[in-house]
């Protein structure tokens, strides 16, 4: 643990904080990035901290620190979430023993298990996100990896059970934090032992990066996470990092307000004719919302709702004047994407992808009410 994680602050607190060094007089309160290949190294090489560019840098110390406040575990910064999802998989999984993946999850993370780890003769197992189907199917696994809340669907998973199923089970539990932000969940604390994330989504938050971490609970599994982006080379950009370090401050100013207006959203939706379903897991009724009361701090800033077609649900994002029409999740401005058009969800046609922005509620209620009426044709 870091000797600065007090998970009893607020979480504002614990943003403008997290990872800020030691008070130097004359130094800036963030210092800047440290762009650097090589490092001055006469003499003995041994016992140095910086060395090479690919090793180590001053900047990812600091934003691992920041993560692993935030998480409440020793973080391993990465080029992408992806890169960081590559590293667990490839990295820590063992010969003969299968893995298990969501088959309701992020797509990539299904393909390293079926096209890299089932095509060099590791059994890459499926299960939707749903206790039962996974504690069925966790048997001699060394991986059991889990997304809750899931996307897109949005379902919930009990993390502290998959966490004692797998240890029984002799496996690793990773729960990819992506969706819910170390704000709004904290599966270390749950029983976890990685958590995996995408920083391009809230963590960053300002659309304009691709960034990625682990957090565990063990130094151990970190050095070998940090040893394997040494060899491989998946590292961020000092730039990358610096940037994301300051946009952590921010964290919970700008999930707090996209939260609540996903909530006033996913009530708005709720009370339209055309609209069959609503997925959030705020949402009073929604399958997630006990689970999310017992493990989650925050419901998100991501909601799912079907429109009667493809037609129809092309027509309200068109219509709309604040939604930005864009894939991922997390940013500052409310966006969202008809998510049966890539073809990799079993969603329905008209299921809309809705990720709450930084608007005023008022706004975006009235906008999105205004694409509704105007969608009907
Ligand atoms: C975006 C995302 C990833 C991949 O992260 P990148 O930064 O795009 O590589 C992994 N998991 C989830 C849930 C995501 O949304």
């Amino acid at each position: 643990m870091q000797a600065d994680n007090d998970l009893r602050q607020g979480p504002s607190t614990r943003s403008v904080r997290a990872g800020v060094p030691a008070a130097v007089v004359e130094a800036p309160i963030l210092p800047g990035p440290t762009l650097a290949s090589s490092y001055h190294l006469p003499g003995d090489p041994h016992g140095h901290t910086d060395v090479y560019g690919r090793d180590d840098n001053p900047t990812w110390r600091a934003l691992e620190r920041a993560i692993g406040e935030l998480e409440g575990g020793h973080a391993v910064v990465f080029a992408s979430g992806m890169a960081a999802a590559a590293a667990v998989l490839l990295g820590l999984c063992e010969p003969g023993r299968p893995v298990l993946v969501p088959s309701d999850g992020y797509p990539g993370v299904r393909e390293i298990a079926s096209d890299h780890l089932a095509a060099r003769g590791i059994e890459a197992r499926l299960a939707p996100t749903d206790e039962q189907a996974i504690v069925e199917s966790l048997a001699g696994t060394s991986i059991v990896w889990i997304e809750s809340p899931s996307n897109p669907r949005l379902d919930l998973v009990g993390i502290s059970a998959l966490a004692r199923a797998s240890h029984d089970a002799g496996a690793l539990l990773v729960v990819d934090n992506t969706l819910a932000t170390p704000l709004g969940q904290t599966p270390l604390e749950l029983g976890a032992d990685l958590v995996v994330a995408s920083g391009s989504k809230h963590l960053c938050g300002h659309s304009d990066l691709i960034l990625g971490y682990v957090a565990a609970r063990e130094p151990e599994l970190a050095d070998r996470l940090r040893a394997w982006r040494t060899m491989t080379g998946s590292i961020p950009g000092p730039f990358e990092a610096w940037l994301a370090h300051r946009s952590i401050a921010t964290l919970a100013l700008r999930v707090t307000r996209q939260c609540e207006n996903a909530a006033a959203l996913a009530e708005l939706l709720a009370g339209r004719p055309e609209v069959s379903l609503v997925r959030y897991p705020g949402l009073e009724g929604d399958p997630s919302r006990a689970l999310a009361d017992r493990q989650m701090r925050l419901y998100g800033s991501l909601l799912g709702f079907v429109l009667p077609d493809q037609g129809w649900a092309e027509r309200f994002l068109d219509r709309s004047e604040m939604v930005v029409q864009a894939t991922s999740f997390g940013g500052l401005h409310t966006s969202a994407e008809r998510r049966a058009r890539w073809g990799w969800d079993d969603v329905p046609e008209g299921w809309i992808r809705l990720s709450a922005g930084i608007e005023d509620t008022e706004d975006l209620l009235a906008d999105i009410g205004r694409a509704l009426d105007l969608a009907r044709e």
